[in-house]
């Protein structure tokens, strides 16, 4: 407690306007989500705000608890462990960075759900764990479904098969599927990209391979989140429309 009171007060100079910037963009990112659910004819309870808080001190997450955020996104294993200790308990953590096999054993039991498995040995990797600690870890695949050479994924050929042989590890639940479109200027361009994730799932789903659900398409950020929203999407994760830019230390 000490420590968080620490790091709050070091805050609460620079961050009172930002504190209400917070409660602030979650209305405008709720009204953008009702927006896209109305379009499409879908009800807001399908799709879920991660707040995606990398690099965003505690008491910016603080804020977005208060005003009733309780899913938050992580990218690194020693970020998410500092902020998992300072935070309430009741946080359901996503993991939706690349994961490194050695970094594994950190995480399990502390995340809700990891998003970027896309390799049969970090699967492999996350099962010994969860046998260890006696646990199941729910997983989505990361699909490159644009197949940008610099990202990690799974190519979509690849999925299926990929799916079947993680399917038999034990400690480990698929949920769903995760991908992170190219950048681009304009954001109608991903529509083909989420709505072909959607499809994927779909087919995948028919498969009924056990241990295996595809209700989770986790898809969308600030800037296309809507368009992922009218494509399928069951959780958006959005981290500048929340918390404003992000300020990355030389560390
Ligand atoms: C950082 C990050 C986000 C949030 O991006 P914004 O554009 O700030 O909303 C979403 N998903 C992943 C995988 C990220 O790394």
């Amino acid at each position: 407690m000490i420590r968080d009171n620490l790091i709050r007060d070091n805050l609460v100079r620079d961050n009172l306007v930002r504190d209400n910037l917070v409660r602030d963009n979650l209305e405008i990112v709720f009204e953008g989500i009702g927006g896209a659910c109305k379009r499409v004819g879908r009800v807001e309870s399908e799709v879920t705000l991660i707040a995606v808080s990398k690099t965003q001190p505690v008491a910016m997450i603080e804020e977005a608890y208060r005003a009733g955020i309780r899913d938050f996104g992580e990218n690194w294993v020693q970020e998410l462990d500092e902020k998992v200790k300072l935070l309430p308990g009741d946080i359901r953590w996503h993991m939706i960075g690349h994961l490194q096999r050695n970094k594994v054993k950190h995480i399990i039991g502390k995340v809700y759900l990891v998003h970027g498995v896309d390799s049969l040995r970090l699967a492999s990797e996350i099962s010994k764990e969860a046998l260890k600690k006696d646990t199941e870890v729910n997983i989505l695949i990361e699909v490159n479904v644009a197949e940008e050479e610099s990202k990690f994924g799974v190519r979509k050929e690849d999925v299926l098969e990929l799916v079947r042989c993680i399917a038999v590890l034990p400690g480990i639940c698929i949920k769903g599927l995760m991908t992170i479109p190219p950048y681009v200027d304009n954001q109608e361009k991903n529509r083909q990209i989420f709505s072909m994730l959607h499809q994927l799932a779909v087919d995948i789903g028919k498969e009924n391979i056990d241990n295996v659900t595809m209700n989770v398409l986790s898809m969308g950020m600030t800037g296309d989140y809507q368009i992922a929203i009218e494509e399928g999407a069951t959780y958006i994760r959005v981290g500048t429309g929340i918390f404003g830019d992000r300020v990355y230390s030389s560390e």
